[in-house]
């Protein structure tokens, strides 16, 4: 086991991936056109600099701690750990930063970043809304302009997020190609970004997308699991036997991941969304379900059709709904460090309403998915072990689509 001291003000990642050419094993890399290869270029260099920059890091460190709340805590699941009979089960409260989930580690991280290559506009893509208003709170905190592309369709559905993104001073920009959605208003960032290099930086959500994001992001949102492998070793001086994390595009769950990857006794485990079928389209379980693939300039797992076109993908919670995942967790699959599993709309659903009920906390229903395979394994494992489970956000913004699963709950409970 590796020692519990917390090394001086640079946070180093784990692992040495990905290598120059921004690849982990044959995922990764950097598929895009020529204008925008300069641009990353610039980027990784730049960042690669700054990784060794100690007053970088402290300087977000105090921005960690004062503007978002960090350490966020490790609570202790009792009741419903005692309720289901089996291991302890212990939640990593990211849904108590600023904001209401783990976005804005990498949208303050980024824009930190953005301040020291000297730029004054921030850009991003948003789809349910999250980290469209994560970054837009980040940019007014710095006085900065921001720009956020999101889906005319996105735009309709997420009203309240397109209103907290104007009340902190963004411009949010419907975007009207394609589906409408997520993958669109990537596209369009990335093309303002082209047009607009001098002054721009684009924020982008999650460890999708060209080297160097996926490093980028990993790298801010590391500090969940270099956080909770502390948290846990001070509180039970022993790690956790089981790590759970939700994933979409995948940050939170390799935030949460990377701190425990050397640690071989702790077994790590991505939940994806599966749905309500698993048929194409009716899911967004890319790692069980897709096959090796190029989408916004990655290499990684991607659902596809019986065409190979990109397929439409469903999830209860939007943001677990995307049809690619980030390339280090497609490494990791196939090298078997991590394992993968799929929870439903309707078993998330249930997670959702125990947690509320039985713990008092209303988690986000990305998170759910985590929280219902937590539930499922904690029941086959002794009550000496642990499972952490990452709760990356809060369940306020799901309020319109669980309240009327409500008396179904209800009615099954009592009975
Ligand atoms: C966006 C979001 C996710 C999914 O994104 P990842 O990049 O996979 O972490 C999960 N949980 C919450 C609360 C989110 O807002």
């Amino acid at each position: 086991m590796r020692s519990n001291t917390i090394d001086a003000d640079i946070p180093i990642c784990s692992t040495t991936l990905p290598n120059h050419s921004g690849h982990f094993g044959k995922y990764g890399g950097r598929y895009v056109p020529e204008t925008l290869f300069a641009a990353l270029s610039n980027l990784t260099i730049t960042y690669e600099k700054i990784k060794n920059d100690r007053g970088f890091w402290s300087e977000l460190q105090a921005d960690f701690e004062s503007f978002i709340g960090r350490p966020t805590p490790i609570y202790h699941a009792k009741r419903w750990s005692a309720m289901l009979g089996g291991a302890q089960i212990y939640l990593k409260r990211e849904d108590l930063n600023h904001t209401g989930a783990h976005k804005i580690n990498n949208s303050l991280g980024q824009i930190h970043l953005a301040r020291k290559l000297g730029k004054t506009r921030i850009i991003a893509e948003t789809g349910a809304g999250q980290h469209g208003v994560a970054t837009a709170t980040v940019a007014a905190r710095f006085g900065l302009e921001c720009v956020i592309y999101m889906g005319a369709a996105d735009v309709e559905r997420q009203h309240i997020n397109v209103e907290r993104m104007q009340i902190l001073g963004a411009k949010v920009i419907p975007v009207t190609s394609g589906t409408q959605t997520l993958k669109d208003a990537l596209n369009e960032a990335m093309r303002d970004w082209v047009t607009n290099i001098d002054n721009t930086y684009y924020v982008i959500g999650s460890v999708a997308g060209p080297h160097p994001y996926p490093m980028l992001v990993r790298d801010f949102q590391a500090v969940i699991g270099r956080e909770s492998r502390q948290q846990m070793l001070k509180q039970h001086s022993k790690l956790p036997d089981v790590v759970i994390a939700c994933v979409g595009g995948g940050s939170n769950a390799i935030g949460m991941f990377t701190e425990f990857i050397p640690d071989e006794s702790v077994r790590l485990i991505a939940v994806e969304a599966g749905g309500f079928g698993d048929e194409i389209g009716e899911h967004a379980a890319t790692l069980s379900k897709g096959v090796p693939g190029v989408l916004h300039g990655s290499k990684t797992y991607i659902l596809q059709d019986q065409h190979g076109q990109v397929s439409e993908t469903h999830s209860i919670s939007a943001g677990l709904d995307y049809p690619a995942v980030g390339p280090e967790l497609s490494w990791l699959k196939d090298s078997g460090r991590i394992e993968t599993h799929i929870v439903g709309d309707i078993e998330a659903t249930k997670a959702f309403f125990n947690c509320s009920r039985i713990e008092g906390i209303i988690p986000a229903l990305e998170s759910s998915h985590a929280l219902a395979y937590a539930e499922k394994l904690a029941k086959t494992m002794r009550s000496d072990q642990k499972i952490l489970v990452n709760l990356s956000g809060r369940g306020d913004k799901d309020m319109h689509l669980v309240s009327h699963h409500s008396s179904e709950y209800l009615s099954e409970t009592n009975s």
